[in-house]
């Protein structure tokens, strides 16, 4: 169950968009983990809660499930998600059928409130983007610091500051990876999950965890981007 949406842009959690109204008191985040975002200000023209799109069924697994073996298509985990694990659609497709926000559950670790989370795809993805070409020569193939350990939004209900944690599903194929990319969260995944993401969009990587995850960050946004500055 959850208790209303929370519409984030850029680390700030807005209420003026609540549900129903059971978001308590919120307000900026402390950036400190994010000094290269801190610049950055993408304040304005909050996501809109959007109607909840049904998953595509337009296209039809070619690969039906080999005795034995795991089928290469899944049925799609959420709206923005392909069939294909670990894919989702790119940008262009999702806002050309409405999609301009992607949402997510998230929970706080200390009162275990549970809330729904939703990111503007649009501006999140040209945060993200803008800072990959502006850092990727410093980054040297492994995800920077804030990118391991994320810092959290605060909790609407206790107020704790970097208490809301995203809620990653069992199920590796039903992880929500767009909503864990927008938020910059993904290092929230563990390495298994990680490489799980990997393994199924042709990176094989072993290694450390701020290699996997900087792979699956430029992945996805190639993902979202296919034409966007995202190769290795
Ligand atoms: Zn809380």
């Amino acid at each position: 169950m959850v208790n209303g949406v929370v519409n984030m842009v850029n680390g700030v959690v807005n209420n003026n968009n609540v549900a129903h109204g059971q978001i308590h008191q919120t307000g900026a985040l402390r950036n400190h983990h994010h000094p290269v975002h801190g610049g950055l200000g993408f304040r304005g023209g909050l996501a809109e809660i959007v109607a909840t799109a049904r998953p595509s069924r337009g296209c039809r697994a070619t690969h039906p499930v080999k005795s034995g073996r795991k089928s290469h298509t899944i049925a799609p985990p959420h709206p923005w998600a392909m069939e294909l694990r670990a894919s989702v659609h790119p940008i262009r497709a999702l806002t050309a059928r409405g999609i301009t926000a992607i949402s997510g559950d998230m929970q706080c670790k200390r009162c275990e409130q549970p809330s729904r989370v939703e990111y503007n795809l649009a501006q999140q993805m040209a945060r993200i983007s803008n800072f990959v070409q502006a850092n990727r020569d410093k980054m040297r193939d492994r995800a920077p610091i804030w990118w391991l350990n994320p810092a959290l939004p605060r909790c609407p209900s206790c107020e704790h500051e970097n208490s809301l944690k995203p809620v990653i599903a069992e199920k590796k194929r039903n992880i929500n990876w767009l909503f864990l990319l927008l938020g910059e969260m993904l290092g929230c995944c563990t390495l298994e999950q990680l490489k799980y993401f990997c393994k199924h969009t042709s990176n094989h990587r072993t290694g450390a965890k701020d290699r996997v995850l900087y792979l699956t960050y430029l992945a996805l946004c190639k993902q979202l981007d296919p034409t966007g500055p995202f190769d290795r």
